[in-house]
């Protein structure tokens, strides 16, 4: 059977529910087609220690501020899932689930959204999919001949998984980091990383990243001086458990070892250390197979975009991806700016 819908959102994460939200105000048919059984996207999956690196007045969507969570300045990742559920009630949001896009082909006037629930026909297509569902691996020699166990930051759950053992750690960036900080007590823990670890001030977290790239954004739009981007700050947030394990001299890092093999990892001097588990925090690509049909990657595997829209498909929209389908646009308070921008484009064209 195929169904018709103006548009149609592909994830039902923040990014989702952000266009939905803009979609909804604009008076638009839409649909939003999720892979999840529940809500809350990618939050859901998170390991049980996560929390935000931003207190909850600087992590809302568009209309509904997040709630304070009771004895908690930085939100934990229970409690976005619990405001992005309660985010698509409020706002009625047709959220079908669980959908699996599975491709999007050009059909004539239509584009042809196909999933493993059947197909929708529509007239505009975003794609707010995330990168959770992408894990990425750097191809390390060796890297299948270790005997332990390896995982990726996405299989990650908790410390107790790996009482008393020897663990690896891999990548300096804020996953890294908070992975290692949560293992620093109860493992023998070794953090690699491809430079030494670059803290932010401990004062800075994500409310001023956000000024930061706000304030940047702004300069660039009234062709003054680029202010710099927030990577000229740092790579890690100190929030408050990796503070106290840096603090007590537990976050210490080692550099990249340069290859594996069948006991652990080896440097480049020979020096060996012997391994159970490897966990991989070396981030993600965005997850966007089901747009193959359409052939519009180009380099590094993203698709070219004017703001949120593809250059060579004029009717799909790309959400949440990372900046360069709007500044901030992965982080909770940055994808609504360009969630209404996309859903104003669609409207005009709709319109027109
Ligand atoms: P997702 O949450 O991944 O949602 C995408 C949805 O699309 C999912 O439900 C998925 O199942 C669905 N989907 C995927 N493919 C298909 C398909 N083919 N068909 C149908 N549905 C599909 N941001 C902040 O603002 N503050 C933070 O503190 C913060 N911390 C982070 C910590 C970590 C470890 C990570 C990885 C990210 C963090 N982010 C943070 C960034 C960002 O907010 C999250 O990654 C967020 O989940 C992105 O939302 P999204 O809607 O773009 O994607």
């Amino acid at each position: 059977m195929t169904r018709q819908a103006d548009v149609v959102v592909i994830g039902g994460g923040q990014a989702g529910l952000a266009a939905g939200y803009h979609l909804r105000r604009l008076g638009l048919d839409f649909i939003i087609l999720d892979a999840q059984a529940e809500a809350g996207g990618a939050w859901q999956h998170a390991w049980d220690s996560l929390h935000l690196f931003s207190p909850a007045a600087y992590s809302s969507l568009p209309g509904r501020p997040m709630p304070v969570q009771l004895g908690e300045v930085y939100p934990d990742a229970g409690h976005v899932v619990g405001y992005l559920t309660e985010y698509e009630r409020r706002y009625d949001l047709p959220v079908r689930r669980p959908v699996r896009v599975t491709g999007v082909h050009q059909d004539g006037e239509f584009l042809r959204v196909e999933t493993d629930m059947g197909v929708w026909r529509a007239r505009a297509v975003i794609s707010a999919t995330g990168t959770w569902w992408r894990p990425f691996l750097p191809a390390v020699p060796g890297r299948a001949d270790f005997s332990g166990r390896q995982l990726h930051t996405v299989e990650y759950r908790s410390p107790r998984d790996f009482a008393g053992q020897r663990v690896i750690v891999v990548g300096g960036g804020n996953s890294g980091a908070q992975i290692a900080a949560d293992l620093a007590y109860d493992t023998d823990l070794t953090w690699a990383t491809q430079r030494p670890p670059r803290f932010l001030a401990d004062d800075i977290d994500g409310r001023a990243l956000f000024d930061t790239a706000t304030a940047r954004r702004r300069a660039l739009e009234e062709d003054r001086t680029d202010t710099g981007g927030v990577a000229s700050l740092g790579d890690i947030v100190a929030v408050p458990p990796v503070r106290a394990a840096r603090d007590a001299g537990r976050l210490k890092a080692a550099p990249m070892f340069v290859r594996l093999d069948r006991d652990g990892v080896v440097w480049a001097d020979g020096t060996r250390a012997p391994a159970d588990a490897i966990i991989w925090c070396t981030g993600f690509r965005p997850a966007l197979s089901h747009l193959a049909p359409l052939q519009l990657r180009g380099r590094r595997g993203h698709i070219a975009t004017t703001g949120t829209r593809a250059v060579d498909e004029q009717r799909l929209h790309l959400l949440g991806y990372g900046d360069w389908t709007g500044p901030a646009s992965a982080t909770l308070i940055g994808v609504g700016r360009p969630a209404r921008d996309a859903a104003r484009e669609v409207a005009g064209m709709l319109r027109a």
